[in-house]
């Protein structure tokens, strides 16, 4: 008996999702005590210490199931946001909606749209559930082409995914040249706007998605309390969209799709605002720290409006495995970036360690 002749014929060609390597398998790995990772965009904080307290006071509650409806997040994220309850929906983690998204609205021959280089779930799970992504090239700069995005729009083209900040490039496309596609997109199109890191973004000129969201029933937008809000391991995100939508999605959902430690912790940290403007202002001081040692170093970048930075280092592969060894953990792009690597901002003396190291590696492999 053969399991691949039993298995759906579309996960076959599926490569598994490579996260980055976690800090106990490379300690194991190269023998070293002291690790830094930089590389799966985590918050280098933590998470705040008031959501770690309601953790805590919540585990004598374990033994319950989850609130189902989410209700105290629900309730203090449409006050903080002034949004109604019903345009919110949660999941484990924004790669939940995503997958909620498809099996709500991907219909039997209809494909997605996104860019290229993007966030790898969203042609990952297009594959899962049976569709493609179709991806556009980014300009060479790494810039939005609205007018390739639109070109490659065909009548099966249901859902475009538009990571902004968009996931490896740190590249953001604003406000107008937003409103300008939309105006021009069939309402019949689903548009997700994943602003995973829009609370690191400095641009004046970054779309106003959450006003938006009144003038387009179409569009979608997913948050998550992985990145700023240091949630990562509990896995919550959020998507606010039309509540006709939301109702529909949450026939998918399953019922406790969100844990009760994840809800408690997301829940007290939106009350922490001290814990998201220290994190906010410790990544905008890594970031241009980071862009001043790598100009020092003559090496190119992108510049970036989110928490980590793609820099060009000639052979991506190689100088990440250079710097495992010493210990940094950074992410190796694979064959479309071949000659880059994406580090996340990390505390200061995690981005000293970090440029102390790249440069003796560059030095050598001069
Ligand atoms: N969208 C983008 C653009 C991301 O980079 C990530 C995380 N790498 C996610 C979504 C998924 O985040 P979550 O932890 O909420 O599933």
């Amino acid at each position: 008996m053969d399991y691949k002749k039993l298995a759906r014929e579309n996960i076959l060609s599926i490569e598994p999702y490579k996260p980055g390597k976690s800090i106990d398998e490379i300690k194991e790995f190269y023998g070293l005590n002291s690790i830094i990772k930089m590389a799966s965009n985590e918050n280098p904080l933590g998470a705040s210490s008031i959501a770690k307290a309601a953790i805590t006071k919540y585990l004598n509650n374990i033994h319950l199931y989850p609130l189902g409806d989410i209700r105290y997040l629900r309730r203090t994220l449409s006050k903080k946001l002034g949004v109604d309850g019903d345009e919110l929906i949660f999941g484990n983690g924004s790669d939940d909606l995503i997958e909620i998204l498809l099996l709500t609205f991907l219909k039997n021959g209809e494909h997605t749209l996104s860019v290229q280089p993007s966030f790898s779930e969203y042609p990952l799970m297009s594959m899962i559930t049976g569709s493609f992504c179709k991806l556009v090239p980014l300009e060479e700069n790494f810039a939005y082409s609205f007018n390739a995005i639109a070109k490659s729009i065909d009548k099966y083209t249901k859902i475009i995914f538009l990571s902004n900040p968009n996931n490896p490039t740190g590249t953001h496309f604003n406000n107008k040249e937003f409103i300008k596609f939309m105006n021009k997109l069939s309402p019949e199109k689903i548009v997700v706007l994943d602003e995973a890191y829009a609370e690191y973004v400095e641009a004046k000129d970054f779309p106003v998605s959450f006003q938006l969201r009144k003038d387009y029933k179409n569009l979608v937008i997913m948050r998550t309390f992985s990145k700023a809000y240091g949630l990562a391991g509990l896995r919550v995100g959020y998507a606010l969209a039309n509540p006709d939508a939301v109702k529909l999605m949450n026939r998918v959902r399953q019922p406790f799709n969100v844990n009760s430690l994840a809800q408690v912790a997301a829940t007290a940290a939106l009350e922490d605002g001290s814990h998201l403007e220290r994190t906010v202002k410790m990544n905008l001081e890594g970031k241009y720290y980071l862009y001043k040692a790598l100009d020092k170093m003559n090496l190119k970048y992108i510049k970036s409006e989110a928490n980590f930075i793609l820099i060009d280092v000639v052979d991506g592969l190689k100088v990440s495995e250079e710097l495992l060894k010493e210990g940094v953990i950074v992410r190796y792009m694979g064959e479309y970036l071949h000659q880059y690597i994406r580090v996340t901002i990390g505390l200061n003396e995690e981005n000293e360690i970090f440029v102390e190291k790249l440069e003796k590696i560059m030095g050598e492999l001069i």
